[in-house]
């Protein structure tokens, strides 16, 4: 099955079960100050969950566009190290506002997955995940989907790994949450990685294609979760995940849409090792960054348009890896194009001005990239450790326009760390200095904005209504009103 036909079959699926057929919204949430990007199904949805806003359906199904690449999930450094994480994917969903419940949500999700009329997909490759204390949810699966007890692990919350389970979801900080049921692929044995909740489970043999949500709860900025006005369901299945089990292979990279992508990255860059991890990346980053434009984002030093400009520079230095030293990446618009724009019409005409977008900003990196990739390399011969000293990582910022995380990606590479703490006093003194020369029409500091740079993700846009927002790296804003 192609991923255009799994798209369809889903919404198709659920349109049976008596959901109405919502359109994905824009990458920008429109009613959530809180969040960077739509990074989910649901974000559309969290004034119904909430109580606050009424439909005239209370069952939902959608292919949402979503991006991982700031916030509370964020993908950004796990693209190109893991055969699943993408900045940009689609995520299908399927969703009841105070309607069905458990038993409904996973009878729909077994049936959808294993039935001979649609994915057919063996019942024994799946193990299921249940929140710790959830007996009802286990109870359903065992007793009523009949799952061996063996293939149902009990998981609680998960505070520390970055992409470890955790069987309690929850959309951001604040807002809607509540306990999960996961279904999981096992990809076989020749591929490393353990069950959910084992030690290996991070590697890519047992991957995650569904999680579904019982919403319970809404979380405030003090911690405390409310109940919602009625319990109800958020579910989403990443479509590159389950293509890549549909077409039988392993990684989402091998899917149908990805190879027509890394075949155009592969030409616009001259190299034909189609499993190379930098290629990969520029296929994965021509999706976010081409989605974020048709969305309104544009290359910017401060918030959304940060986050942006950050991703296309590291597709340009991943070009620039493969030595590729013209500008590519605006060339791979027209496959994605070619490959999307049924599903998403807006990217056929999007087409020029994406390319427009990123030609300006292929031309404007290219000038600094390679000197400071060498400014790199030297410095890299005459340090003794395995750090990069902060003055360096500074100097690349400020004055090649490096992003911090594109020279911790180079970093890591080479098996190396950055200072941060080092960059971030660098960054201190600077900006005392350009202080001191009143070179800053805004005291960003004066209006208490003494953040900690590596929470910074960069300004808001309102500096000239006498309010200044900053953007911090998990997706919440800080406000502060700025004199004269
Ligand atoms: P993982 O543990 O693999 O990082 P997750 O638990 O963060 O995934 P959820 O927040 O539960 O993912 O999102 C629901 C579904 O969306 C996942 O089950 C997966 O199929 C898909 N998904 C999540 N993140 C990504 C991503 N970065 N790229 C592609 N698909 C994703
Ligand atoms: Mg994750
Ligand atoms: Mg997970
Ligand atoms: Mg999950």
């Amino acid at each position: 099955m192609k991923s255009a036909e799994i798209r369809d079959a889903y919404l198709k699926f659920f349109e049976s079960k008596g959901h109405t057929i919502v359109p994905s919204s824009s990458l920008i949430p429109g009613n959530d100050p809180t969040l960077l990007f739509t990074n989910a199904g649901m974000v559309q949805f969290k004034d119904v969950f909430l109580g606050g806003d009424k439909r005239p359906y209370n069952r939902a199904t959608s292919s949402q566009r979503c991006v991982r690449a700031g916030g509370k999930h964020n993908d950004l450094e796990n693209v190109g190290y893991t055969a699943r994480h993408h900045t940009f994917f689609e995520m299908l969903g399927n969703f009841s506002f105070g309607d069905y419940f458990k038993r409904d949500a996973i009878v729909y999700a077994w049936e959808f997955l294993t039935s001979k009329d649609w994915l057919n997909i063996s019942a024994d490759k799946l193990t299921v995940t249940v929140y710790a204390s959830d007996d009802e949810a286990y109870d359903i699966w065992a007793k009523e989907i009949g799952v061996p007890t063996e293939r149902i692990i009990r998981i609680g919350d998960n505070k520390g790994a970055p992409y470890a389970s955790d069987n309690f979801w929850a959309m951001g900080d604040t807002g809607p949450c509540g306990p999960c049921t996961e279904i999981f692929y096992d990809h076989g044995a020749d591929i490393w990685g353990g069950p959910p909740g084992s030690p290996e489970e991070d590697g890519d043999r047992f991957i995650e294609i569904w999680n579904n949500v019982f919403m319970q709860f809404n979380r405030t900025p003090d911690g405390v979760l409310h109940p919602l006005p009625a319990p109800s369901v958020d579910t989403g299945m990443g479509l590159e995940r389950i293509s890549a089990v549909m077409q039988h292979v392993h990684s989402n990279y091998e899917i149908d849409l990805f190879q027509h992508l890394l075949k155009a990255a592969a030409e616009a860059t001259g190299n034909s090792d189609m499993e190379n991890k930098s290629l990969r990346v520029i296929a994965d980053h021509i999706r976010s960054c081409s989605f974020l434009v048709v969305d309104g984002v544009t290359p910017s030093n401060e918030g959304r348009g940060y986050v942006l400009r950050r991703i296309i520079r590291r597709a340009i230095r991943h070009g620039h890896q493969l030595g590729q030293k013209q500008p590519f990446f605006h060339k791979l618009v027209k496959a994605l194009a070619e490959v999307m724009g049924d599903a998403y019409p807006e990217l056929v005409k999007g087409q020029a001005q994406i390319e427009r977008v990123l030609l300006a900003e292929e031309e404007q990196f290219e000038k600094t990239l390679d000197k400071g990739i060498s400014v790199l390399e030297d410095a890299l011969t005459k340090i003794s450790g395995s750090e990069i000293p902060g003055q360096v990582v500074f100097t690349l910022y400020d004055t090649y326009g490096f992003p911090v995380d594109l020279t911790n990606d180079i970093a890591r590479e080479k098996g190396l760390t950055i200072d941060l703490p080092g960059y971030e006093a660098a960054m201190d003194e600077q900006r005392k200095r350009a202080r001191a020369a009143g070179s800053f029409k805004v005291d960003y500091t004066a209006a208490g904005l003494d953040l900690p740079v590596s929470e910074f993700m960069g300004y808001g846009s309102l500096a000239e209504k006498g309010k200044v927002i900053a953007l911090l790296k998990d997706g919440a804003k800080v406000e502060r009103l700025v004199e004269g």
